[in-house]
C-alpha cells in the first residue's frame, strides 16, 4: 500500500491547449504541480510548475502532429513520473456545455460521454476538445472515475425567461435558447465569498469575470439568476478577440451584402473583433494600457461602456444590487478597468477606494456604502478538483 494520499488530476483542454493540475485528493486538496500543453496543432509546448513555481518539466515538438489525444497521453505519462507510484484517485475535466440536461458535475460513463457528443453542435469549438481527453484517459486508464464539470451547469438556475429567446418555440425546443457559461468559476466566486462575507454571499450580486472570455452573471441566493452569456460564449460583453453581443441583422447584412458565409462569420465573430479588432492592435489589456494609440482608448471605452450597461441591466434582472466582484485576469489585475466601470455604476450605488483599488484584493468599496465591491481571484481548476472530490466521495 502507498501512505501517501492520492491525487486528482484536473484537465481544462480548450482548442489549441490543454491546462492541467494536479491536487491530493480531497474536497481542499493541496494544489501540488500545475501546467499545460500549448500550441497543439502549431508547435506544441509542455510546461509544469510545482507549487513554488519551479519549472519542473518542460518539453517542446518541432511538428504540429501532436493533437489533444497525444497531448493527453503526454499530460499521464509525465504525471505518472511526477507523481513517482502515488495514484491518481479521479480525473476531473471542464467541459463546456452540459446542455439543459446536466446540470452539476457527472461521472462520465459510455451513455453520459454519448450525450455530451450529441452537444457538439451546440460548442463546436470547444467541445470536441474537451472531449478528446477524456476518451484518451478512457482508453488508457479504464478503471480510474472521470467527473464531468460543465461551464453551463451554475446556470441552470436562472428562470424560464432568463433562458429563453424570443424565437418560435420548435426552435427553443431544438435547443437554442441561453445557456451561459463561465459557470464553473462563478460557482468558485460565489464558494469564497461564503468563506469571506457570508451575509453579502446570499445578497443580490454582479460577479465580473473579465479575462481574454468576459462575461457577467447575476447571483442571488448563491444561484445564477441571469448572465451576459447566451447560446454562446460569443454574446455578451465585447471580450480580447470576441464581438459579444450584436444586433442579429448584422449578421444578415454580412451575410446578404458582403458575401460572408457561416466560417467567415465565425472567424470575425470569435477571433478577429473585440480589442484586438476595434483597437488594431492587441486583444491585451496590457498592451492596450500601455499603447498612446486613440485607437487603443477607443476600444478600452468601448469594453468599459459594454460592462457598464450590462451590469445595469443585470441589476434590473436581480431588483436591486447589494455587491459586486471583479475576478479573472482583467477584473484581477487591472484597477484602471474597476475604477472606469464603477465610475459608470455610481448610480447604483457603487463607489471606489482609490487605496484600495490600487491594493487590488478583497473589498474596493467605500464603507458604509450600499453596494460592497471587491476582488476576488478565480480558480475553476480548483472548483474542477473539489467537484470531483466531492462526486466520488474521496
Ligand atoms: P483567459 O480568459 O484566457 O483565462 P485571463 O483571465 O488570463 O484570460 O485574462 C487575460 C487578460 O487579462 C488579458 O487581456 C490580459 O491583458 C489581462 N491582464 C492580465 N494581467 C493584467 C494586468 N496586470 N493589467 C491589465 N490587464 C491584465
Amino acid at each position: 500500500m502507498n501512505a501517501e494520499p492520492g491525487c486528482a488530476a484536473i484537465l481544462n483542454a480548450g482548442s489549441s491547449s490543454i491546462k492541467f493540475a494536479l491536487y491530493e485528493a480531497g474536497r481542499e486538496g493541496i494544489l501540488m504541480y500545475r501546467g499545460q500543453v500549448e500550441g497543439i496543432g502549431l508547435s506544441p509546448h509542455l510546461k509544469v510548475t510545482d507549487v513554488s513555481g519551479t519549472v519542473v518539466a518542460e518539453r517542446r515538438w518541432t511538428s504540429g502532429t501532436l493533437d489533444h489525444h497525444d497531448a493527453t497521453a503526454e499530460i499521464l505519462k509525465l504525471g505518472r513520473e511526477l507523481l513517482a507510484g502515488r495514484p491518481v484517485l479521479a480525473f476531473g475535466h471542464r467541459v463546456v456545455h452540459g446542455g439543459m440536461g446536466f446540470d452539476r458535475p457527472v461521472l462520465v460513463d459510455a451513455a453520459v460521454l454519448g450525450e455530451l457528443k450529441k452537444l457538439i453542435p451546440l460548442a463546436p469549438l470547444h467541445q470536441p476538445h474537451n472531449l478528446a481527453p477524456i476518451e484518451a484517459i478512457a482508453a488508457a486508464a479504464p478503471d480510474i472515475p472521470q467527473v464531468a464539470c460543465f461551464d453551463t451547469a451554475f446556470h441552470r438556475s436562472q428562470p424560464a425567461v432568463a433562458q429563453e429567446f424570443a424565437l418560435p418555440r420548435e426552435i427553443t425546443a431544438a435547443g437554442v435558447r441561453r445557456y451561459g457559461f463561465h459557470g464553473l468559476s462563478y460557482d468558485f466566486i460565489v464558494s469564497r465569498l461564503r468563506e469571506i462575507d457570508p451575509a453579502l454571499a446570499r445578497r443580490r450580486l454582479v460577479i465580473a469575470h473579465l479575462g481574454n472570455g468576459a462575461s457577467l452573471c447575476a447571483v442571488h441566493e448563491g444561484r445564477s439568476v441571469a448572465s451576459t452569456m447566451g447560446f454562446t460564449a460569443v454574446d455578451g460583453l465585447m471580450m480580447g478577440t470576441r464581438s459579444g453581443a450584436l444586433d442579429p441583422g448584422v449578421l444578415l447584412y454580412l451575410m446578404q451584402e458582403r458575401g460572408f458565409d457561416a466560417r467567415g462569420i465565425e472567424d470575425l465573430l470569435y477571433r478577429k473583433s473585440g480589442l484586438l479588432g476595434v483597437s488594431g492592435i492587441s486583444s491585451d489589456m496590457r498592451t492596450l494600457r500601455q499603447s498612446t494609440s486613440p485607437a487603443a482608448a477607443e476600444a478600452i471605452a468601448l469594453f468599459i461602456y459594454r460592462i457598464i450597461r450590462e451590469t445595469g441591466s443585470l441589476a434590473a434582472a436581480l431588483g436591486g444590487l447589494d455587491g459586486m466582484v471583479f475576478t479573472a485576469g482583467i477584473g484581477e489585475n487591472d484597477p484602471a478597468t474597476r475604477a472606469e466601470v464603477l465610475a459608470g455604476c455610481d448610480w447604483l450605488g457603487l463607489t471606489l477606494d482609490a487605496e484600495r483599488n490600487a491594493a487590488g484584493r478583497g473589498v474596493i468599496s467605500r464603507d458604509g456604502t450600499p453596494v460592497t465591491v471587491l476582488v476576488v481571484p478565480t480558480d475553476e481548476e480548483r472548483m474542477i478538483a473539489r467537484y470531483a472530490s466531492e462526486t466520488l466521495h474521496i
